[in-house]
């Protein structure tokens, strides 16, 4: 292989890793398209989800690898449902995942008049028509899987008279659902989408774009192959949904000869347990308060794993390691877990921050000692060092000290030592309690001789983290779990919003954290606890909020329950 020719040359980037992948180097490869070009086309009525993420890493990375191009397009034709915030939504999160659309943003709503004339080229063949029938008639007349529908009595109108109706639907004659134009192919077609499917329909309404120029709207059936065409899309990738819609796709491009005509492909949606991956579903969540909004941090959408503390870069690895195909089949969520601690590990640099704070005198030290500890900001990873205040008083968290400790617990009893964490080992000399007999404080020994250095004829097993009581700051903490306890909330069985799990959020108010956290901005590893980011929007100098995004192991794995 001597004389690659450029197009070659590019190709070699683009691993045929998957079908889509495997048909677009075919197609490059033959001539039968010089660049690949695709495009992602939401539709603006919700935030984006995981599921999304697929389609999006899908569209846009194969254009990447194939040194193509991927158009963002809004297919904007149910103006009801649809709004300017999720518009831009949908635009900060595709851009936050790291991808770029070629030139402007498109709305499938810039072709209304384009659409509006092939409609009446459609009519002028003879290949649409002028409905009238009610819409109960419409979906009654259509048939069934079993049987065939039945012809509209409308359906052999003149071609002057559908025009002449078709024209004064767009004047805004007629109301809601009087008229509506569909294409005549085949009341009898084995394929419901083909039993002449309605192209237009009456609805007045403004639109976020266009306003009050139209009254009559494009179906997404009518309006998306023609989109693509007029964007010179090359390949519409999509969910396996439409694919039973393709015969109408290339139906509606084999009676408009003159666009080109764009290769439908269908690849199977993502579908994640413990969860839903609904813009309706979610919508649901967020519209009865079940959720703080679009971007709670429980909620699978763009938005939410943003401030959970996910990165675009865990999100496109779980992408590429949930792979491209047509099988249907659930994506366990400890793998979308699993990306986003691979990616921490080695970027979030390390913390102490103590949950639930038990104040631990060190009497054999003085009343002002105020020694400063360095430690790694990461184990192997060179991001500097922070200091650790020690100090008389420290804090350690409840739950390391036990008073009738479970078999192998390793952390502090009565009598027993840990190290503290990048500091000293520690003994629990005595336990001091209320009234109600709660431990509310532990006097210990430290042993001076431990700093970097395994004591003296003796083993200390546990490390528990701490800080300082004076220096540490304080902080609220918000726990996240998954938001449903059953892997299927979904199933159409039940209400999925009974499946909420009652322990999705847990908010620690009275949290203490290590003072280099004073300014803190983005993700770390609290050692022991977890992964956390400070919360973009609540977090501030002197009040600061913490969100746990993972726990540091897969606590559901095993007992199904959360941690
Ligand atoms: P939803 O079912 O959440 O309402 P949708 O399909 O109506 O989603 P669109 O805005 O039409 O949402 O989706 C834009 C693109 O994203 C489409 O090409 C669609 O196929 C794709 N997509 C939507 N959900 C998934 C998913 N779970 N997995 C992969 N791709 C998806
Ligand atoms: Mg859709």
């Amino acid at each position: 292989m001597s004389c690659l020719n450029p197009a070659q040359i590019e190709l070699t980037m683009i691993e045929p890793k998957d079908f889509i992948r495997t048909r677009v180097v075919a197609d490059l490869d033959s001539g039968k398209c010089s660049q690949l070009v695709t495009r992602f086309p939401p539709e603006p009525n919700g935030y984006l989800h995981i599921g999304h993420a697929k389609s999006i890493c899908l569209n846009f990375g194969v254009a990447q690898e194939a040194d193509g191009l991927c158009n963002l397009r809004f297919d904007d034709t149910n103006p009801e449902k649809e709004s300017q915030e999720y518009i831009d939504a949908i635009t900060r999160d595709v851009n936050w995942l790291g991808f770029q659309w070629q030139g402007d943003i498109r709305y499938a709503s810039s072709y209304f008049e384009q659409l509006h004339d092939f409609a009446v080229e459609l009519i002028q063949a003879g290949k649409a028509y002028v409905d009238s029938q009610s819409s109960d008639d419409i979906r009654a007349n259509r048939g069934s899987l079993t049987q065939a529908g039945i012809d509209s009595p409308f359906r052999h109108r003149s071609v002057e008279e559908n025009l002449d109706l078709f024209k004064r639907m767009r004047a805004g004659e007629f109301a809601d659902g009087e008229h509506v134009l569909r294409a005549k192919i085949d009341m009898a077609s084995g394929n419901i989408n083909l039993r002449d499917p309605i192209l237009y329909r009456v609805r007045h309404v403004s639109h976020h774009q266009t306003g009050d120029t139209w009254c009559i709207y494009p179906m997404y059936d009518y309006t998306h192959p023609i989109s693509d065409a007029l964007e010179g899309i090359t390949h519409s990738l999509c969910t396996l949904e439409f694919e039973a819609h393709r015969p109408l796709y290339d139906w509606l491009l084999d009676n408009l000869p003159s666009l080109p005509h764009p290769q439908q492909i269908e690849f199977s949606r993502l579908n994640l347990n413990y969860t839903v991956t609904s813009k309706r579903k979610l919508k649901a969540l967020v519209d009865q308060g079940l959720v703080s909004g679009w971007d709670d941090p429980r909620m699978p959408t763009i938005a939410g794993l943003r401030r959970r503390g996910y990165t675009p870069e865990s999100i496109r690895d779980f992408c590429d390691r949930i792979g491209i195909s047509k099988a249907e089949g659930i994506v366990d969520m400890s793998l979308l877990e699993f990306c986003i601690r691979e990616h921490l590990e080695h970027t979030a640099p390390r913390a102490m921050a103590v949950l639930r704070p038990l104040k631990v005198v060190l009497t054999n030290i003085a009343e002002g000692h105020d020694e400063r500890l360095v430690a790694a900001a990461h184990p192997n990873v060179d991001m500097g060092q922070r200091e650790l205040p020690f100090t008389r008083e420290i804090y350690i968290d409840r739950s390391d000290f036990e008073e009738v400790p479970p078999k192998g617990f390793k952390r502090l009893i009565p009598g027993g030592e840990v190290r503290l964490r990048n500091a000293y080992v520690i003994r629990c000399d005595d336990v001091i309690k209320n009234a109600d007999g709660e431990v509310v404080e532990l006097h210990c020994h430290v042993d001076l001789a431990t700093l970097g250095v395994n004591p003296e004829g003796r083993k200390v097993k546990g490390v528990v983290h701490w800080v300082s009581a004076s220096h540490s700051l304080p902080a609220e903490i918000r726990l996240y779990d998954r938001l449903f306890n059953d892997a299927a909330p979904d199933r159409n069985d039940a209400d999925f919003t009974t499946f909420i799990n009652p322990e999705s959020l847990t908010v620690i108010k009275d949290a203490r954290v290590e003072p280099s956290l004073a300014t803190a901005s983005g993700r770390y590893q609290f050692e022991r606890e977890g992964y956390f980011f400070a919360d973009p929007i609540d977090s501030k100098l002197g009040q600061l909020v913490f969100n746990r995004t993972v726990t540091l192991r897969d606590s559901w794995a095993k007992s199904g329950a959360g941690a």
